[in-house]
């Protein structure tokens, strides 16, 4: 390394100030220096910087030896000239130290030729700092052999090394800035086709209710298309049930901060109803701040008809269970009478006709039960029509009540009738009306206590739902019995439903009835639903379509179709 001890004591050149007026003289070149500055290309910054030393010094070739990034080493960025000769002599520069004694010194060094033709020619070293940042070192292959450089000179090239600094300097901030806006953008893009291929639906609104975002999800699932909620604020956009949720939703979201629940969403467009779940957590800007709140929404339809599918799984379980138990105790009853009389029957008559009647009706409660489980399965196959026809519904509760009469009779139980006489006929299925009848008003008796009071009635309803064509009667069946709590109220018409009180012997029956009694009243247009409170009684109410003009038809005519 005795070269480098060489440039300190012999070339090292000592940064002077120059005179203002000596530089004025080189108005020009100071101008093209600073002119540096306008390009942000690197490679165009080399070649202008070239161009304005060419006019300070003459040189051959040069080389802008460019800092690496992550160690001390350096590496050949751009060159001017350079031949392979040169090349050669450009290493043994930089494996001689001479790079890096200019890169710490920071200081313009002219190393002339050596004796044993390593360096061939004389070179200018010229560091490119800005403040205390090196990027590289310039080295000028000169013409001469370097003792007819001046310090002027040198001063000039300082001053130009500082100015392609700074051009270098800018030019990469520039490069980076660039390249951090396209990750930038390249990540927004990324984002916005992640937001785009999301399923579920996803918006964001400001602390003003304005919608910030809508992803094409959102604008399927909620309706509104994104170009009208964009910017629009969410009152202006939803409709009220969904604008006093959202309402909700932010208020939990600011103050516990997130939300989840689900409501049923009703489409603007197709009027379609669904359950949507609505997640929401609040935007917070880099402070931390909340400046609005983000909601992923879905439709939960699928999830929910998978939880009812498994309740309904459930319910056939415990169905199954209690049918078989319903199957086995008459027969059971059956089993044990029938060999009690086949062993002694023959010797006492009375027991032997005792024993029979209870055989007979363990036998009525099997095929009931068995008709029952028919006809949950014959009404619940979509094919499965019901035979219409106008049907007088004076008759239905004539004959619903003709089998009931020893029951209601057994327990003292009134039955009042307060029948619409102008309005009897009903479009439906005579023996499926009677089959309604005879559930509806069997349990008011079952369920009634001794004594009790039920009390049937019938009046003509004018259609209120939309697409309800023409008016209907309405039949309701009131009992005074031990009534049925709230809860179970919605569930007792589904399949298989029947509610026992643990203290409370099980009441006669499948659980059936109600379900099969739905399933006729919808199949023929109407619905059915109950009034009840526990302790005071229940009124069970059907709706059945008028028969068209029949109801102001003479009575006998009507007969004799
Ligand atoms: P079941 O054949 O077991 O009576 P239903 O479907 O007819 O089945 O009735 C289901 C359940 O609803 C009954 O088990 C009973 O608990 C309740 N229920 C039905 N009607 C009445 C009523 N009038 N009063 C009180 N409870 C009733």
């Amino acid at each position: 390394m005795g070269a480098v001890i060489n440039i300190q004591s012999a070339f090292a050149i000592r940064r002077e100030t120059v005179a203002p007026e000596i530089f004025y003289r080189y108005k020009d070149f100071l101008l093209q220096c600073l002119q540096l500055n306008e390009s942000r290309e690197p490679e165009e910054i080399f070649r202008r910087l070239i161009k304005v030393a060419g006019s300070v010094f003459p040189f051959e070739a040069v080389a802008l030896l460019w800092r690496q990034s992550f160690d001390e080493g350096f590496y050949l960025k751009f060159e001017h000239e350079l031949s392979a000769g040169l090349d050669k002599q450009l290493r043994w520069v930089e494996r001689s130290g001479y790079v890096n004694w200019v890169a710490r010194s920071k200081q313009i060094a002219v190393v002339p030729p050596e004796t044993d033709d390593k360096l061939k020619q004389a070179i200018a070293l010229m560091p490119l700092n800005s403040g205390k940042t090196l990027y590289g070192v310039i080295v000028f292959f000169l013409r001469g052999n370097g003792a007819e450089i001046t310090t002027f000179q040198t001063d000039l090239m300082t001053f130009l090394a500082g100015q392609a600094a700074i051009a270098f300097e800018n030019a990469t901030l520039y490069q980076n800035m660039a390249l951090q806006n396209q990750a930038i953008r390249s990540m927004k893009s990324f984002l916005e086709n992640s937001l785009e291929s999301m399923a579920d639906g996803l918006f964001a609104m400001d602390l003003e209710n304005r919608i910030t975002l809508f992803n094409s999800a959102a604008e399927k699932l909620l309706g509104p298309s994104r170009a009208v909620a964009i910017g629009g604020h969410a009152q202006d956009i939803f409709a009220k049930d969904f604008v006093r949720f959202l309402d909700h939703a932010v208020e939990m979201t600011l103050t516990v901060g997130h939300f989840e629940e689900e409501m049923d969403y009703q489409h603007p467009f197709d009027h379609r109803t669904f359950p949507l779940s609505l997640r929401m957590t609040p935007l917070r800007d880099e402070s931390g701040k909340e400046i609005g709140v983000i909601a992923v929404c879905r439709d939960v339809s699928e999830r929910r008809e998978l939880v009812h599918l498994r309740q309904l799984e459930q319910m056939k379980e415990e169905f199954i269970s209690s049918v078989s138990h319903e199957l086995r105790t008459p027969l059971t009853a059956i089993k044990s009478f029938t060999e009690i009389l086949l062993q002694y029957g023959r010797e006492d008559e009375a027991s032997q006709k005792e024993f029979l009647t209870i055989i007979a009706r363990e036998t009525d409660r099997l095929i009931d039960l068995i008709n029952d489980l028919l006809d949950v399965s014959k009404l619940s196959n979509p094919e499965f029509r019901l035979d219409l026809e106008p049907v007088d519904m004076t008759q239905v509760v004539k004959e619903s009540l003709r089998g009931l009469a020893v029951l209601a009779a057994e327990k003292k139980i009134q039955i009042d009738q307060h029948l619409d006489p102008e309005n009897r006929f009903v479009l439906g299925d005579k023996k499926r009306l009677v089959q309604v009848m005879v559930n509806l008003v069997g349990n008011a008796i079952k369920f009634s206590p001794e004594s009790g009071k039920i009390e049937i009635r019938t009046e003509k309803l004018s259609g209120k739902r939309r697409r309800d064509a023409g008016d209907f009667l309405l039949v309701a069946v009131k009992d005074n019995g031990i009534g049925i709590p709230r809860e179970a109220q919605r569930t007792i018409f589904e399949k298989f439903t029947q509610i026992t009180s643990r203290t409370e012997a099980k009441p006669h029956g499948s659980g059936l009835g109600l379900h099969i009694c739905k399933q006729i009243v919808e199949k023929l247009g109407g619905n059915i639903w109950v009034e009840s409170e526990v302790g005071k009684g229940s009124t069970f109410y059907f709706t059945v379509p008028l028969a068209e003009g029949r109801g102001e038809r003479d009575d006998e005519k009507l007969g004799t179709q």
